[in-house]
Order: structure tokens, then C-alpha cells, then sequence
């Protein structure tokens, strides 16, 4: 048996388990041994049941003396009941809500493990554990008794049928029969880090050695832990790294910058850019000037002053005789950005052109013409821009702004618009630099973290639908004072229409009945591209005092004068959505507010709420965002680029990852020799590409 075995080579998977194994992604030996327990309890001297102490989480082995299931006459949902007694005599009762599905599996006379917080119910004055785990000790005849009882014991996460029992049997037929394996990791590495070898790791990792700190285990971070963990992140980290340095081979344009156009640049600036700006604009000119093609990503918080950045960067590119693509994701954003670049670079005699889809094919057909022709020096669009007929005259630096709402495919269309143009893309949801780094794979990374000057920071309430009341007389005083307000009704996702007729008949309410001397505008998706335009200018002129709205104007809208953001079934919303859309207000000197109007709420939304209303550090909510949501949904599908570890996790094992990072960037770029190198590309390129789904290596 070696690593490569298929599982249904081991005793005891056929191919009914094979598949359910295989479902997981589990098809080979060594698949399954990255499958690394979730926990681990010591069961080599435990407690009886006389022993517990309410408040501690405790495992115990005891035997099921009564259940019962009781209380409602559909039995799935009744409470499941089981009484355990041990040596000790003592009694310990189990107790599962819902748990019918209970009563054909603990019967009385069955030996069990069990893990939970130990409770006193003061009512009956018993001992309990509200829905404990449990591992069935007798009953079944898989495997050596001793596996399960009497040492620190793995536990793992059930693969639907498969029990942590079973896994754990597996997993020990299989250490069994393998041979010694050989450790791809420098030898280096495991010198400097102490670092168990490689089939010592994988063996303490499942069944670790009877000395071992069940704590460090728990904190997974055990030497034989920490060697998976840094191994896994380690190779991802070499990864990138070689990617990145084969895209340094790539010949693209590189853009002179001397000093004319220095000053052009300092002259179209229509304010002192902050720290933070100049020196990711000088991160990014740096790049321009290499001979291969920039991909970088630039992040900073909403209302950080991205833009002016990007158009830094645009001014460069005409400067030296190229054209500059902007692609946004809404058309409000695109005209937005239209509106900013002919703001900044007419003076400088530049033609920004925008291109939408809701243009008619006549205007489009103009436009493209003055795009191919060379005429326009900008071009801003929306997915419109992608279309096959959109020719530049010469693409030299795509931009992509609000880069998650894009997928790779559509970068790429964007950029095979020119011969290896430059790419910049752009992200209001920002996460720490070293995490970017990892999960942007073949992206560089420039940080704004610093907002312009004399901002004040934007003040969260939360208030209740029974309360709206008073939320509307506060944005009517707001406004009494020459403010203005947004108010936001969720979008259904599935229907635009159905937002908008939200928003229509709150428009209605609000404009007749709540606020009828003052100026209610309505903006929302369906509104064709001059409607749309046409109230954005009369927000942005103050003719209008409040507009109600769905989310399109998450991004986009950039009036300084707006000071109060209302968003209505705010618990409806993601946290990444609500700080965007609080990043409307609080662009101008007044204190803003934005206030979280909630109906219904789960967990879930309180905790989102909270988050908001505690904080306005993008960098901060967007680590809460990922821990909420996990890493899977908070970076999309594959396309993505987000790796599918194993052992490690992202947000857990964050310091190994970056000393792993520090180690492979280190590793490639002075390989110990180039034997080492030819090695460690050969073994990504075997075990990493198919594991992870990168594309091309070394
Ligand atoms: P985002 O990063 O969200 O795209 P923007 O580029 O839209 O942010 O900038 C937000 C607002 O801040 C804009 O009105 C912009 O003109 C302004 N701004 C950006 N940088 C500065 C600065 N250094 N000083 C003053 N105002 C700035
Ligand atoms: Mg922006």
C-alpha cells in the first residue's frame, strides 16, 4: 500500500464507503490521510461520572440504563432522554431536542463515549449534558477496542455514514500496512523548524503519542500539526511564488514616467493625496515601468480614495500613448467614474468616453468608433465594454474596479483587448495584506489604509422596524440643516422588479405622506442609463434631499453634502453590503450617520448588526465577514482562486501561513541548489496542481 493505493484497496471500504469517500474528495491513501481529526479527547484516565463538575466540558464512558423519548406526539421532534450510569454509580442524563432519530440507536445496555459541557438541572437535580457527541463503544466488532478507549483518541468529522469510529479504524489499518514515506520538504526547512519527518507527522497526527498535551493537540498545534499545517501552506506559497515569477518573463510595455510627466500627474490632482496614496501609487508606477505586465490589486477601505489613485495611474498610461479601459460592475458606478476621470483629465485634454448597456446600439456604434480610432484616451463601461466589437486603438492599462463582482474569465476578456496590457484591479473589501497575498495568487498587493483627512468617523445606530418613527424625524432634522439621505430597501435577490417595488411604494409613503415638503427622489435598477443619470445629477446638485433607493447605489454614489444612510431590513443584508452601503455617507466634513433599521433578526444578523454598529474598519468587518461566513462563501466558487486546504486554515493558523510565505518566497528565489528547486516544482506540480486546481507552474 502507498499513498497513491485507491481506499477501496483497505479492508473494510467497499465500494458503497468508497463512494460516499469519494464524494468528500477522498479517493486515494493519501487523501484520506490528510483527513486530519477535528478534535481529540483523552480517554486514558478519565473522570467517572461522581468526578464531574457542572460547568466543565467533560468526556466520560458510561452505559445507557433507561431512555426515553417524550413531550410531543410527532416523534422527530420529541426530546430524546438517555440515563448513563458508570462504575461510580452515578447518574448522568443525555438529553437531544428533536431527537426521535435517537431512539433505534441508544439502547439500554450500550457502552458509550461521551463528550459535552456538564450542566445541573436544578429541577431535577440531576447531572446532564445537553446534546452531547457520543461514540457507540460496544456493538459493533471493527477494529482493536483499544484503539477507541484508553489513549488520547482522534475525532473526526463524520463522512455521512462514516463514523468518527470508523474513520478512526481506517485511518489505523491504513498507518498499519504503509510504508516509510519519503519527505518532499527541504531538508533545511525541517532543520531550522524542528520539524517531525514526514510519516512521523502524519502517524502523531492521527493517533498521537501517549505523552502527548491534549491542548496543544485541541490548538492544533502539536509538532506533527504544525509540520501539516506549514507543509500545505508552504507548498501553496511556492505556488504563487513560481507563478509569479513566470509572469515576470512575460514581456508587456513598459511605460516611461519621466519628469513631465510627473507634473502632469501632480497637476491634475485636485487635493493632497494622503500617505497612504502616495505610496501605493508609487507601488504602482514601479510596476508600470517594468518591461512585463503589472497585475496588481489594490485595496482600501470604502471612501479611502481609490479612484484618484487609479486615475494617477491612467495619466501615465496616455502620457506614453495608450489607452485606458475602467470596467465597473453597475452602471451608476461607471458613470460615476466617467463623471470623476472628465472631471480630472479635460483640463489635461483627454476624452473619457462611457460606454453602458443601456445606450442605443446608435450611440454604441459612435462611441466604438471613437474608442477604436484612438480618439477617446478613456474609456469607462460596464460589462458592455467586454463585447467582442469593442476594439482599442491601444489598450495599455485595464482597470477593473470592485474586482470580487468580476470573474477571472472577464479580466481576461478585458485584457486580451490589447497586447499584455497592464492591470490594475481594485477592491473595497479588503483583508489583511498577508492573507491578499496568498488567495490573490498571481496578483500583487497595494494597501490604502488610511482615509483622507479631516473625516469624522460615521456614527451606527441600530433601531427596530417599531421605532421608525423616530428615524424619520431624525433624518428630517438632518436634512433641515442642508443635509442629505439615502434611504435603502433590500434587494429580493431573485427579483430586481420586486425591489423596485419596494422602493416605489416607500417612495410613495415618504414623499406623501412623511415628508411632503421636501424634495424625495427614487432610484433603482430598472430606471433606464439617462433616468439614472438624471437623478444622480439632481442628487448630486441638491435638488434632491432624499433618495430612496435599492442597493444599486451600493457603489458609486459619491456625494460629500449626503450625511444620513437609512437602511430598511437591514437584517436582510451582508455585512460587506451594509458597510458599502454606509460608505456613502461620511464623504464630506459633517458628521454622518447611518442607522440599521432591523425586523426579524437571527443570531446571525444581530451579530452582523453589532459588528457594524461597533465598528467602521473595513479591514476589521471583513475578517468578521469571513469568519461568519467561512472562507468558501465569503471568496465565491473556484474561479475565485481560493486553494482548498486541508489541514490548515486561513484564519486559525494565520502566523504559520505567513512565516510558510516567508519561507517559500525565500526558497524560490534562493533555492539551497538546483537540484532542491527542480525537486520541489516536480512535487508541486504532481501532488499541488491537482489538490488545489492551479492551473500552470513552474
Ligand atoms: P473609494 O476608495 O471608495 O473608491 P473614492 O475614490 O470614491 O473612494 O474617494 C472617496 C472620496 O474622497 C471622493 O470624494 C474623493 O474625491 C475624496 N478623496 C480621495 N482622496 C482624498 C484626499 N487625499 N484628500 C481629500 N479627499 C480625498
Ligand atoms: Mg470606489
Amino acid at each position: 500500500m502507498d499513498l497513491a493505493t485507491p481506499l477501496t484497496y483497505v479492508k473494510g471500504i467497499g465500494p458503497a464507503r468508497a463512494a460516499l469517500l469519494e464524494a468528500k474528495g477522498l479517493a486515494t491513501v493519501e487523501d484520506l490521510l490528510g483527513y486530519v481529526p477535528f478534535r481529540y479527547e483523552d480517554r486514558s484516565n478519565m473522570k467517572t461520572i461522581a468526578q464531574l463538575a457542572p460547568g466543565e466540558m467533560a468526556t466520560v464512558i458510561a452505559s445507557v440504563s433507561s431512555a426515553k423519548l417524550s413531550g410531543f406526539r410527532r416523534r422527530n421532534l420529541g426530546m430524546f432522554e438517555a440515563r448513563f450510569s458508570d462504575a461510580s454509580r452515578a447518574v448522568l442524563v443525555g438529553k437531544w431536542f428533536h431527537g426521535g432519530y435517537l431512539a433505534n440507536v441508544l439502547g439500554a445496555g450500550l457502552k458509550v463515549a461521551l463528550f459535552g459541557k456538564v450542566e445541573f438541572d436544578t429541577y431535577s437535580g440531576d447531572l446532564t449534558m445537553l446534546h452531547p457527541e457520543f461514540e457507540i463503544l460496544s456493538g459493533d466488532d471493527e477494529g482493536d477496542a483499544t484503539l477507541h478507549v484508553g489513549r488520547v483518541v482522534p475525532i473526526y468529522e463524520a463522512v455521512s455514514k462514516i463514523t468518527t469510529r470508523l474513520l478512526r479504524v481506517f485511518m489505523h489499518r491504513i498507518l498499519e500496512t504503509l510504508g516509510p514515506l519519503d519527505d518532499p520538504l527541504p531538508e533545511h526547512l525541517r532543520a531550522r523548524f524542528k520539524l517531525p519527518d514526514r510519516s512521523t507527522a502524519i502517524r502523531d497526527t492521527h493517533f498521537p503519542p501517549p505523552d502527548s498535551d491534549l491542548r496543544l493537540l485541541n490548538a492544533f498545534r502539536s509538532p506533527a500539526q504544525f509540520r501539516l499545517i506549514f507543509e500545505e501552506f508552504f507548498w501553496l506559497e511556492c505556488g504563487v511564488a513560481l507563478k509569479r515569477s513566470k509572469a515576470r518573463t512575460v514581456t508587456g510595455i513598459a511605460f516611461e514616467i519621466d519628469e513631465s510627466v510627473r507634473q502632469r500627474v501632480k497637476r491634475m490632482l485636485p487635493f493632497k493625496p494622503t500617505g497612504a496614496q502616495k505610496r501605493v501609487i508609487q507601488e504602482i508606477a514601479a510596476d508600470m515601468r517594468q518591461p512585463h505586465p503589472m497585475n496588481r490589486l489594490l485595496q482600501g477601505d470604502v471612501g479611502s480614495g481609490k479612484t484618484i489613485v487609479a486615475a494617477e495611474a491612467a495619466v501615465i498610461a496616455i502620457e506614453n500613448g495608450y489607452q485606458v479601459a475602467v470596467l465597473a460592475p453597475t452602471e451608476i458606478l461607471a458613470a460615476q467614474h466617467a463623471f470623476y476621470f472628465r472631471q480630472i483629465l479635460s483640463p489635461l485634454g483627454y476624452v473619457t468616453a462611457l460606454l453602458t448597456g443601456s445606450f442605443t446600439s446608435r450611440e454604441k456604434d459612435k462611441l466604438k468608433q471613437l474608442v477604436s480610432a484612438g480618439l477617446a484616451q478613456v474609456v469607462v463601461g460596464t460589462h458592455a465594454l467586454l463585447e467582442k466589437d469593442v476594439e482599442f486603438h491601444r489598450l495599455g492599462l485595464a482597470i477593473i474596479d470592485e474586482q470580487h463582482r468580476f470573474g477571472v474569465l472577464q479580466r481576461l476578456q478585458l485584457v486580451q483587448k490589447g497586447a499584455q496590457p497592464d492591470v490594475l484591479v481594485m477592491t473595497a473589501t479588503p483583508i489583511p495584506r498577508t492573507l491578499a497575498m496568498t488567495l490573490y495568487g498571481d496578483l500583487d498587493v497595494s494597501t490604502i489604509d488610511e482615509m483622507p483627512p479631516g473625516r469624522k468617523p460615521i456614527i451606527t445606530k441600530h433601531a427596530t422596524a417599531d421605532h421608525i418613527e423616530q428615524v424619520y424625524s431624525s433624518l428630517k432634522r438632518q436634512v433641515a440643516e442642508g443635509r442629505q439621505a439615502y434611504v435603502v430597501y433590500p434587494v429580493i435577490e431573485e427579483s430586481e422588479t420586486q425591489a423596485m417595488k419596494a422602493a416605489l411604494k416607500m417612495y410613495e409613503h415618504l414623499s406623501r405622506e412623511v415628508y411632503p415638503d421636501l424634495a424625495v427622489g427614487l432610484m433603482h435598477g430598472r430606471l433606464s442609463g439617462d433616468e439614472k443619470e438624471d437623478v444622480m445629477q439632481r442628487f448630486k446638485q441638491g435638488r434632491i434631499q432624499i433618495l430612496v433607493s435599492t442597493t444599486v447605489i451600493e457603489v458609486g454614489m459619491d456625494v460629500p453634502n449626503a450625511s444620513v444612510m437609512v437602511v430598511e431590513q437591514a437584517e436582510r443584508f451582508g455585512l460587506a453590503q451594509l458597510h458599502q452601503l454606509r460608505g456613502r455617507v461620511g464623504r464630506g466634513a459633517a458628521q454622518s450617520y447611518c442607522i440599521l433599521v432591523t425586523e426579524k433578526m437571527n443570531d446571525a444578523a444581530r451579530e452582523r448588526i453589532r459588528t457594524l454598529v461597533d465598528s467602521t474598519d473595513g479591514f476589521h468587518i471583513s475578517e468578521i465577514d469571513l469568519k461568519l461566513r467561512g472562507p468558501g462563501e465569503f471568496f465565491g466558487t473556484k474561479q475565485s482562486g481560493l486553494p482548498s486546504l486541508r489541514v490548515a486554515n486561513i484564519l486559525r493558523d494565520a502566523e504559520i501561513l505567513e512565516i510558510a510565505r516567508r519561507e517559500a518566497v525565500d526558497f524560490v528565489a534562493r533555492p539551497p541548489s538546483e537540484e532542491d528547486l527542480r525537486r520541489a516544482v516536480a512535487y508541486i506540480r504532481d501532488h499541488w496542481q491537482r489538490r488545489y486546481g492551479l492551473v500552470t507552474v513552474g
